[in-house]
């Protein structure tokens, strides 16, 4: 990184530091009792029909809303049967965000107890916005100081990781090579690492699209390596953008040398995490079309196959995928596994039903 950069950075730091100091000033000031934020009403709410065996090592879940407070995040995962989840910190397309309040944290840190969520079962997705490779000097400043709330809002939250896209290298009109890219990456790891305690950055592999890194196993290994807190370094893999970059995982064989392939350039042990989706766009493609379980061009087999893999024991197994209208659940598996075409319908409306049935499909395949 060069000297100007960690200047700026300085820079932002230190008004990040005075906003900090301004809110503590605002809340050491008496204010009337908080109001208990698990209502009754919410642990009744969460009464869901899974299949009667769901293994206990299998953490499935899905991307939740936390727009109405990050505490309502876990509300959301409870209620449709989540045994993981993920939610944005902030809103990920707008870089103000409003600093997270301790009234906040401590009902977050209740529900986590009230709902049974552990640490190990969130993994919260970091803003699209953050670039931490770019050679623009400020729009890295400006993403280094965005990147360092977020892991300090999960410090807050008692959040142990963090998922975060790694950057690319073309950026408000500059470009650098890959490598750039990558070792400036690691740099803001880095030097995030020595300013937070406890929180494991993940990154996530992309499908390659426009001039992002880490689509490949080797380029997630490269930026590892570069890391110096190796405990507080990890890899949320992707099901759908490692097919798109070109790793096949339609059958039983493809997941195995896949996978195995992610064991030897990367090593599991920096597994943390999985974004389970299926595909709409084709192998290689480098496109990033999400699908939901079973009905894109990976396909359900992939799914049996991660849901009956001891490796991905303990660690979340998050879908981003589509809301679709609901259907009969009896002859949901069956169509799927037959190779039957079932009407989708996208609608917001549908969102909920759609990721609990999802989750409940996915604890079926359980062997
Ligand atoms: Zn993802
Ligand atoms: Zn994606």
């Amino acid at each position: 990184m060069t000297e100007a950069t960690n200047i700026e950075i300085e820079e932002l730091l230190e008004s990040a530091e005075e906003a900090v100091a301004e809110e503590e000033a605002a809340q050491a000031k008496p204010k009337r009792a908080r109001k208990k934020v698990v209502k009754e009403d919410d642990l009744n709410a969460v009464l869901v029909d899974l299949p009667p065996t769901v293994p206990a090592g299998k953490l499935v879940g899905c991307h939740v809303s936390a727009a109405a407070g990050v505490e309502r995040a876990l509300v959301n995962a409870a209620s449709i049967g989540a045994k993981a989840f993920a939610m944005d910190t902030r809103s990920k397309r707008r870089w103000e965000c409003p600093p997270l309040m301790r009234i906040t944290a401590a009902a977050f840190r209740e529900a986590c107890n009230a709902f049974g969520f552990s640490a190990a079962q969130i993994l919260p997705h970091g803003s699209y916005l953050i670039n931490l490779g770019s050679p623009d000097k400020g729009m890295l400043a400006k993403s280094y100081a965005a990147f360092l709330e977020e892991l300090q809002r999960c410090e807050t939250l008692g959040i142990r990781m963090y998922n975060i896209h790694p950057g690319h290298s073309n950026s408000c009109g500059e470009t650098s090579t890959p490598e750039q890219c990558m070792d400036l990456i690691a740099s803001c790891i880095n030097r995030a690492h020595l300013e937070t305690s406890g929180v494991t950055v993940v990154l996530e592999n992309v499908a390659g699209q426009g001039s992002s890194v880490g689509h490949s196993f080797e380029q997630l290994r490269y930026m590892i390596d570069r890391v110096e807190d190796q405990a507080r370094i990890g890899v949320c893999l992707d099901t759908c953008h490692m097919f798109a970059a070109g790793y096949d995982l339609t059958t039983p064989a493809a997941y195995a040398s896949t996978m195995q392939k992610f064991s030897d350039i990367v090593g599991m042990q920096y597994l943390k995490g999985m974004h389970i989706n299926d595909s709409k766009a084709a192998l290689g493609s480098r496109r990033d079309r999400h699908e939901n379980v079973g009905r894109g061009l990976i396909g359900i087999k992939m799914f049996e196959c991660i849901m009956n893999d001891p490796r991905l024991d303990g660690i979340p197994l998050i879908m981003e995928t589509p809301v679709q209208e609901p259907e009969p659940a009896i002859n949901y598996k069956k169509s799927l596994l037959a190779g039957e075409v079932v009407y989708r319908h996208e609608g917001d409306a549908a969102k909920i039903s759609t990721d609990k049935r999802d989750i409940a499909l996915l604890y079926s395949l359980c062997k």
